[in-house]
């Protein structure tokens, strides 16, 4: 999966793709409010990938409601989840918004705009009541659909289901939300849980962490119902394992950005191997790791780089907890989806 696809995780396959033109509320009368009170001269606005090509309309329409000299900047920096926060221009302006994304954490300088899905959710659910048992069920979604969570809740229920929701941890802002990289709010009592949301990209996560749970996805966006079959990525997962196993110099790799950075993980692989390698970077790419000598890579950063885009790079791209396996700290049979906990 390439970067454009992973970021399509948290948008593009989720309706935001724009693939049908589709009115968003990017709630500018929020960053007007802000300006005024904040006197702010800078604006800095950051869009997700899949969102980038709107934001000289959305410029256009924010300069209109704002003073001749207000300056409103728009971040050409890559924009995957609410981790992926740009920095440099957060610290360079009075306000700063970020689209697309729910708070991965509370800030007063940023104006969270989640950019709600408008698509109708029971329609596709109705499909996927085929591949349900009654009883017991699951429900999780993405951040696009929050807006309609509870409308699930109740079609659910009014069938007859028992719905099982819960609050992940504090990387997830709402109850039944799901990130890329952590299912917590799937930790429920039930053996299948019903995704409604765009694409694969997150149930079949969600399928790695939790396989023994039978994941039914209903997705409105391409209204399609189908089953996540996480064996494929498992057997891909282990053959970059065993690649890696023969492997003497490794390179760590710490990712900058501010949602992305487990140190303790990155530092203890190296505290405990003399051929391991600290690397910090921000984008992790198949191109900049190119020019690097080693054997095999770990990831600490976003886990979704590793399982999606792992067979793109040059040598084998494992996460910490594949890394243990490959080098006999584990054995095999412990392999885990590798999920990201906390904020920053
Ligand atoms: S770290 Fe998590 S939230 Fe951030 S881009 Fe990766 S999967 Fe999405």
């Amino acid at each position: 999966m390439s970067q454009d696809e992973r970021s399509a995780g948290d948008l593009r396959n989720t309706g935001l793709s724009l693939r049908h033109d589709r009115t968003w509320d990017y709630e500018l009368e929020r960053i007007v409010e802000a300006v005024e009170e904040r006197d702010a001269e800078k604006v800095g606005m950051q869009f997700p990938e899949g969102l980038k090509r709107r934001a000289p309309h959305v410029t256009d329409d924010l300069r209109k409601l704002l003073p001749d000299d207000v300056r409103v900047m728009i971040s050409g920096k890559p924009c995957y989840g609410a981790c992926d926060l740009d920095t440099y221009m957060m610290r360079r302006t009075d306000v700063f918004v970020h689209f697309g994304h729910s708070p991965m954490k509370d800030s007063e300088k940023i104006i969270y705009v989640p950019l709600f899905s408008n698509v109708e959710v029971t329609p596709i659910m109705e499909d996927a009541l085929e591949e349900l048992e009654t009883g017991d069920v699951g429900l999780v979604t993405t951040a696009q659909h929050m807006n309609k969570f509870e409308e699930m809740r109740e079609w659910l229920e009014e069938r007859g289901f028992t719905v099982h929701t819960r609050r992940g941890d504090e990387r997830l802002t709402n109850e039944g939300q799901v990130l890329g990289c952590n299912y917590a709010s799937a930790d429920i009592d039930a053996d299948q849980v019903l995704y409604v949301g765009g694409g694969k990209f997150h149930p079949v996560g969600l399928a790695m962490e939790h396989p023994e749970k039978n994941v039914v996805i209903a997705d409105p966006v391409n209204n399609v119902v189908t089953i996540a079959d996480h064996e494929q990525f498992m057997k891909q997962r282990y053959a970059s394992v065993h690649k890696a196993m023969d492997a003497e110099k490794w390179g760590v790799i710490f990712c900058t950005k501010i949602g992305q950075g487990r140190w303790e993980q990155a530092n203890e692989i190296v505290e405990n191997n003399d051929n391991a390698y600290l690397i910090t970077m921000d984008e992790v790419t198949p191109d900049r790791l190119r020019n690097f000598d080693m054997d095999a890579f770990v990831n600490t950063g976003c886990p979704r780089i590793t399982t999606d885009d792992g067979p793109r790079f040059h040598k084998p791209m494992l996460t910490p907890g594949e890394y243990e396996c490959a080098v006999g700290n584990k054995p095999l049979d412990e392999m885990e989806f590798d999920t990201f906990h906390g904020t920053w």
